[in-house]
């Protein structure tokens, strides 16, 4: 896949997530202290790196499973329509349950998500991103814990990629565009 030319600046530090994550699960620990065992959903791709460090921050009895959605349209948009791609292994009837998400953007994948998994009745969901941009939402939604707010700018690392590239990345950092279009 071809790419306009581009470098990666720094945004947020691999230390300040780690940071971030030992509090935020600390405050999720709270929120499922009487769970037997808590369901951590992880969404595919973009959120794998956050739900490995998440879960081994979390001192509660966890299983991991994943879901994976699709939405059409390019790469740097988001569209309305998901669909479910690569479904969850466990029943979630009856458990308690963590969304994990990378971005909340428009916020059309996370509330998809939560409309899908809420069906299956769930005992308590609860919703996880580690990062949100509130000034491009167009649906009424907001995870019950958010990592960082951010500006408007195309990011990557940390898991989330630009053309399948920069998921290895240990910071957030932003795409910034050398060729001036
Ligand atoms: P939403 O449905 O909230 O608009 O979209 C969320 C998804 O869009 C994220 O999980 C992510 O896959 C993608 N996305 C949104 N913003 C960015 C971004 O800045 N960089 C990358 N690589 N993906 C993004
Ligand atoms: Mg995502
Ligand atoms: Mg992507």
């Amino acid at each position: 896949m071809t790419t306009r030319p581009y470098v990666i600046d720094e945004m947020i530090s691999a230390k300040s997530i780690a940071a971030r994550i030992e509090a935020l699960s600390r405050e999720i620990a709270q929120e499922f202290a009487d769970t037997e065992q808590l369901v951590v959903v992880g969404l595919l791709r973009g959120s794998f790196v956050f739900i490995a460090d998440l879960v081994r921050e979390l001192r509660l009895p966890v299983e991991v499973d994943f879901l994976e959605v699709s939405s059409y349209g390019n790469a740097m948009e988001s569209s309305r329509e998901v669909r479910i791609l690569k479904d969850l292994r466990s029943a979630i009837e009856g458990r308690d349950v963590l969304v994990v998400e990378d971005i909340v953007d428009t916020g059309h994948t996370l509330s998809h998500v939560v409309r899908l998994l809420t069906s299956r009745n769930p005992r308590k969901l609860r919703t996880i991103a580690l990062l949100d941009k509130p000034s491009r939402r167009e649906a009424d939604i907001k995870a019950d814990w958010t990592g960082f707010e951010i500006p408007d700018e195309f990011v990557v690392g940390y898991g989330i990629d630009y053309a399948q590239a920069n998921r290895n990345l240990p910071h957030i950092g932003k795409v910034r565009f050398t060729d001036g279009g």
